[in-house]
């Protein structure tokens, strides 16, 4: 992955799971300057997933992480850019539309969003309360904050191993509480989290409590299933854990969502916003399947591509 500041695309894709990935691989084949952003290859519901056998094309089971790259690697050879960054903020009204995350503000005439539905809406015990208070959810926004202090980091998915290196740098101490025993991340990212003298896992440990008056003082964790809790001393909690939800808390309201929180669009998925398309699990597909999320994308890419070039009647691509 390339990191890139403030660049002009034709199209930026927010979210590089099967849905993003397939609108950047018909996108960028179609001659469009392609960005695409994403928090983190296994922080999506596909690079998740330990085995993936449904997918056409595939022979036995894979690991859903390998499929996307595979996948990622098809759009970057016809041209995709993908970057390592998180979309927090978004301005779909203007011309350009413009996409800001936490590592640059990314231009484009048209915006797909696909960032799926591994939102949380179960928030730790005192997560809220202390957010803004020692509770975060960006390394590079709040690390120097926490120099030379201890701090946890909670999740398992490349996003937190990444956050938890990154603090690394700056904290004295980073707890790494990963829930479960797996951490989900390549052999190389685990020997590296495991080898950085300041980082301690616990793994197996779940994280019950962030407490503290006006600000981060510990947490309360315990065993998976278990009784019993202990406490740990801790200046800030760095919280990357993964639910249900659909992920749209960076548009502040820009678009329509149904009751359900989910992306309304038509059927090109085009939302609200001319020009703006949603795809995948972000808008509650009633069958919610890589292929399905991967079908999205081929038609919002299409209808972008329709769109940004401004002809009125779709072309069938029939593979050049
Ligand atoms: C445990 C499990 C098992 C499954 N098994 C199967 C199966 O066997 N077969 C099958 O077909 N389907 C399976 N699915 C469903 C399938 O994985 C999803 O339907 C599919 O991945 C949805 O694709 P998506 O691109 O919409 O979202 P996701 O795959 O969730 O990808 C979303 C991407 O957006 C990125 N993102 C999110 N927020 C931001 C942000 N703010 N900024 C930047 N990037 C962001 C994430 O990093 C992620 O890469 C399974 C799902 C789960 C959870």
């Amino acid at each position: 992955m390339t990191e890139s500041l403030n660049q002009i695309y034709d199209l930026i894709i927010i979210g590089g799971g099967p849905a993003g990935t397939t609108a950047a691989i018909y996108a960028a084949r179609a001659n469009l300057k392609v960005g695409v952003l994403d928090k983190g290859l296994t922080t999506g519901a596909l690079g998740t997933t330990s085995k993936i056998a449904n997918y056409p094309g595939l022979a036995g089971e894979v690991d859903g992480a390998e499929l996307l790259n595979t996948m990622r690697k098809q759009a970057a050879a016809f041209g995709a850019e993908f970057i390592n960054d998180k979309a927090i903020g978004t301005d779909l009204g203007g011309e350009p539309k413009a996409v800001f995350g936490n590592l640059g503000v990314y231009e484009a005439r048209a915006v797909i969003i696909a960032t799926g539905s591994m939102g949380r809406s179960n928030l730790i015990k005192g997560e809220a309360e202390l957010l803004g208070r020692g509770v975060s959810y960006c390394a590079i926004c709040d690390a120097a904050f926490f120099k030379d202090k201890d701090i946890a980091v909670i999740g398992k998915s490349d996003e937190a191993v990444d956050e938890a290196l990154y603090l690394s740098r700056f904290a004295r101490t980073v707890h790494f509480f990963p829930p479960g025993r797996e951490i989900n991340v390549s052999q190389e990212e685990l020997q590296n989290l495991l080898e950085t003298p300041n980082v301690v896992t616990h793994q197996g440990s779940v994280v019950r409590e962030i407490y503290g008056d006006a600000r981060v003082e510990g947490i309360r964790y315990g065993e998976r299933g278990a009784e019993g809790e202990e406490s740990l001393p801790v200046d800030g909690a760095f919280v990357y854990l993964q639910g249900g939800k659909p992920i749209t808390d960076f548009l502040q309201g820009q678009l329509e969502l149904s009751a359900e929180g989910c992306l309304q669009v038509d059927r090109e998925n085009q939302t609200n916003i001319p020009g703006v398309y949603a795809i995948g699990d972000v808008i509650c597909t009633h069958v919610k399947q890589a292929v399905i999320a991967a079908g999205d994308g081929a038609i919002a890419a299409i209808a972008a591509e329709k769109w940004l070039r401004g002809t009125s009647k779709p072309k069938v691509d029939w593979g050049k």
